[in-house]
């Protein structure tokens, strides 16, 4: 039979463990946040810390990675996870992957053993709020030309200056890992956020990810002890190692966004009457949700296939660019055209179309803007770098 909401059967591609874990996510984003977040959404705040604790308590917190209290998921089950966290909101799937795919990722693959034991079970419980610092004011798609520094003194401990900006959960993390020039090159630092000369202002007035905190962090003269550099760090494969992990989960959570825009508005479309008979029955809705189902469910496909390579251990960076690059885009789209479909509606908090295409303007910015992902598909095309 011809399911409208799985065309392709995408569903025979899950074990039952993976139908597991999706229906758990599922069931928590449906009770946890759709009831709420459209008012955080308006108010642009959220109970942050509350929501770590339930990701934790369910595994999705650091779900990919092994030991520390993680849970040790697959590839394909963390982006099914994703995918479901995102189909509520995009400011929460973004929480979900500060926390596991920078912050835990980062101490989990980078850290010495004692960082590992003293951070990672308290973040894979949500107790401890991690957030990642690279972004600056002035080098957002150019990383390497960052101007944080940190110094050795002279016992080998460090001190710490500079500015990051647009941090996820900024204000509301207990660590930081914060990346900065040394003199070695660039680093990886494991920052306590109640260290003295640390602080992490909000930014307010953002017309997007409304439901997520996003700060700036204010780092004068940080000092802190040898240890606290991420020691397997080493450069900028540091930190991209970082985002190829949160990127590949965006291909998978930007689907989730698109899922509910299309689902609302195929409702809309086979109720709200106009001429005399439901938008649904006219050829021009009927050719936009068509297209809007292509692209979701070929989407999802992309998605799928990309953790099985993931899992596999075979899925390249230039993949995972591939798949930010095609489905944010996709899913903007499918988005914006789901509101045009629900008219003066659409604009409605009432619905969460709009609420999820403002979300994924930033989705589509951050973890790389589609010119990064051009240029990095355009340079494993051509062999040419076009970057600068
Ligand atoms: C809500 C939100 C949350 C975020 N969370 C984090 C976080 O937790 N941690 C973090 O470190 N960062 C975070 N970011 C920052 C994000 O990663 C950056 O915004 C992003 O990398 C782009 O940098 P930029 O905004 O400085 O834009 P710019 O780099 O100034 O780019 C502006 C435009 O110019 C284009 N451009 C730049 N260079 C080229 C080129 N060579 N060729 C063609 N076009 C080019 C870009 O594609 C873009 O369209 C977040 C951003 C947002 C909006």
């Amino acid at each position: 039979m011809f399911d409208p909401l799985d065309p392709l059967g995408l569903d025979d591609l899950l074990t039952d463990e993976d139908r597991a874990v999706r229906d758990t996510m599922r069931r928590w984003a449906a009770d946890r946040v759709l009831p709420h977040v459209a008012e955080w959404y308006e108010r642009g705040e959220a109970p942050v810390r509350e929501l770590a604790r339930e990701l934790g308590a369910m595994g999705a917190l650091g779900m990919q990675l092994t030991g520390y209290g993680c849970a040790g998921a697959t590839a394909v089950q963390y982006g099914l996870a994703c995918l479901e966290v995102e189909a509520a909101d995009s400011g929460i799937r973004s929480l979900v992957s500060v926390q596991g795919s920078l912050a835990m990722y980062a101490i989990h693959r980078f850290g010495s053993e004692e960082q590992k034991q003293r951070w990672l079970p308290g973040m894979a419980a949500g107790e401890t709020i991690g957030c990642f610092g690279l972004t600056e004011p002035d080098h957002g798609s150019d990383p390497g030309g960052m101007r944080t520094y940190a110094k050795r003194g002279a016992g080998g401990d460090w001190v710490l200056t500079g500015r990051k900006m647009w941090i996820t959960n900024g204000s509301v993390a207990g660590v930081a890992v914060v990346w900065a020039r040394t003199d070695e090159g660039i680093r990886g630092f494991v920052v306590p956020t109640d260290s003295p000369g640390f602080s992490a202002p909000d930014i307010h007035h953002k017309w997007s990810l409304r439901a997520s905190v996003t700060s700036e962090l204010v780092m004068d003269e940080v000092r802190l002890p040898a240890d606290a550099v991420l020691p397997e760090a080493t450069g900028l494969r540091g930190p991209l190692g970082c985002l190829n992990h949160a990127r590949y989960g965006i291909v998978w959570g930007a689907m989730g966004a698109a899922r509910t825009c299309f689902e609302t508005a195929l409702d809309y479309a086979r109720t709200r009457e106009q001429f005399g008979r439901p938008l649904g029955g006219f050829q021009l809705t009927q050719a936009k949700l068509a297209d809007m189902a292509v692209e979701l469910h070929k989407g999802v496909l992309l998605a799928h296939h990309l953790g099985r390579r993931m899992d596999a251990g075979t899925l390249r960076p230039e993949q995972v660019s591939f798949g930010k690059l095609n489905n944010v885009r996709e899913a903007i789209e499918i988005c914006r055209t789901a509101r045009t479909i629900l008219g003066a509606n659409g604009i409605s908090l009432e619905y969460p179309v709009m609420r999820h295409a403002t979300n994924l303007e930033s989705v589509l910015t951050y973890e790389g803007t589609v010119e990064m992902h051009q240029l990095v598909l355009g340079k494993a095309l051509t062999g040419l770098d076009a970057f600068r």
